[in-house]
């Protein structure tokens, strides 16, 4: 069905379709043509015949029928005494029962068959039958009209089998035209979806140089600019990231330790509480800067990427371990459930950052009193890890677009809590820079669990 919708099958069937209409219509006017030039050359031949017949039995003596009897000229000529008996040339029961008429040449039918009738009364006595009369013979010229028509159906089924022959091989080749014409289309769509399903916007639309330069190829050429350009404009604001991040580190960290030396050296409550704030803010601002720095080298492919053999079980102990303490202050209980010895191939540093991040939310939006649940399993050519919490949950309506940079549901809220919105989308990126990917399910008010798939 999808095939029937393509703008070449469209237009074979456009074509194809106004072709056979051309040819009916040419095949009906030829066909009345001819049928109308066949009966006119019946008649004339008909009425020449008994002409000529006629012509020589008046010019010759009287008793003299029998020198053209049976002659080649009597095909479909008959001859008829006076009254109308049968003398001789071609018999014909019907024909023999029309009624004569001197010079008129007619159609007549007689049981559903139509006969071109032409008939001639001579002068010339007839044989020595006086009992039939002392008039002239009657010649009668017949030609049945179904036989002109059998002659010109005979052409038309042979015309009636060439044509769809005709019609399919013109619609088979201009099939093969249309769809050579359209192959930069294809290249067009097929570069487009792999840009959209990989990501990969270093694509190009595939151009044979042997093809003439048509409107085609010049929409081609010019897409592949336009894919130049919007390339070097996401190099440039990936650099700018990237570049704005580091000029922040060295700023950030002299507020860091200036703003714990003000907190060391504070007299006073208010003193204590300024100094502290200077210290959280900044503490933000280096995680959001080493966020950013860690999306920019990934996402230009400059990431170091250790890969050693790693126990899943144990890693997700420390990460539990790690965060206990901040889930404890929400009477949070972290619980881990890995089957022993877990080993994969991957990142230890980055693949901790990733559960860290996970049970860190699990907590930030986790319910007092809730559990964020960890488990690791090995199944036959990946390992999965489960980070589980019965918190506050997502939405459906935000549930895609989490993964996205800076993304937060509940802005007001996040700030409270120092969030940036940066978190998902770098576990995002290591999960996916370990050739793994990354799920999420989640029910409003219940909780949430990600699901991460580590292929071997
Ligand atoms: P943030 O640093 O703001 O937590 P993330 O990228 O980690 O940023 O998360 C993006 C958004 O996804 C968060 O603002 C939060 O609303 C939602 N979110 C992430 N994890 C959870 C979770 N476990 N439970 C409920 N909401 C979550």
């Amino acid at each position: 069905m999808k095939n029937f919708t393509s703008v070449k099958t469209r237009i074979t069937i456009w074509y194809t379709g106004i072709m056979l209409i051309l040819i009916t219509a040419v095949l009906v006017s030829v066909g009345t043509l001819s049928y109308r030039m066949s009966i006119d050359n019946t008649e004339k031949n008909v009425t020449a015949r008994v002409s000529q017949i006629a012509n020589k039995l008046n010019s010759m003596d009287k008793d003299v029928f029998g020198t053209v009897d049976n002659n080649e000229e009597f095909k479909n000529v008959s001859v008829y005494t006076e009254n109308g008996k049968y003398i001789s040339g071609q018999y014909n029961y019907d024909i023999a029962k029309i009624k004569f008429k001197d010079g008129i040449l007619r159609r007549e039918n007689i049981d559903g068959k139509e006969y071109i009738i032409y008939d001639v009364q001579t002068k010339q006595f007839g044989r020595p039958d006086r009992s039939n009369g002392h008039g002239g013979f009657w010649i009668r010229g017949a030609e049945s009209v179904n036989s002109v028509i059998l002659l010109g159906q005979s052409a038309f089924s042979v015309i009636l089998v060439i044509i769809p022959l005709i019609l399919l091989l013109a619609a088979l080749g201009g099939y093969y035209i249309t769809k050579k014409a359209f192959l930069p289309i294809n290249n067009i769509i097929k570069t487009a979806n792999d840009i959209c399903i990989q990501g990969d916007i270093s694509q190009r639309i595939e151009i044979n140089p042997q093809l003439k330069p048509d409107e085609l190829y010049n929409l081609s050429v010019t897409l592949n600019q336009m894919l130049d350009k919007i390339e070097k404009l996401i190099k440039q604001e990936k650099q700018f990231t990237s570049d704005a991040s580091h000029e922040l580190r060295t700023p950030i960290s002299v507020i860091l330790a200036q703003g714990e030396y003000l907190l060391d050296i504070a007299e006073n409550k208010k003193e204590k509480e300024l100094a502290e704030n200077i210290v959280t803010k900044a503490n933000q601002l280096k995680k959001l800067v080493s966020r950013l720095l860690l999306l920019a080298r990934i996402d230009q492919n400059r990431q170091k990427f250790n890969k050693e053999r790693v126990d899943l079980g144990v890693l997700i102990d420390i990460a539990a371990n790690n965060m206990k303490e901040i889930a404890a202050k929400k009477d949070i209980i972290i619980l881990t459930n890995a089957s022993d010895s877990i080993l994969i191939y991957a990142d230890e540093a980055l693949l901790l950052s990733v559960l860290t991040n996970l049970i860190s939310n699990g907590i930030k939006y986790g319910k007092p009193h809730g559990n964020v649940i960890i488990s690791a399993a090995k199944l036959a050519n990946s390992a999965e890890i489960t980070i589980t919490d019965n918190g506050i949950g997502i939405a459906p309506e935000h549930i895609d677009k989490i993964w996205g940079r800076f993304y937060r549901v509940d802005n007001a809220r996040s700030n409270e809590n120092g969030s940036n919105g940066l978190g998902l989308s770098m576990v995002k990126s290591i999960v996916e820079l370990h050739g793994g990917k990354i799920f999420v399910k989640s029910v409003p008010n219940e909780g949430t669990e990600f699901r991460i798939v580590l292929y071997d």
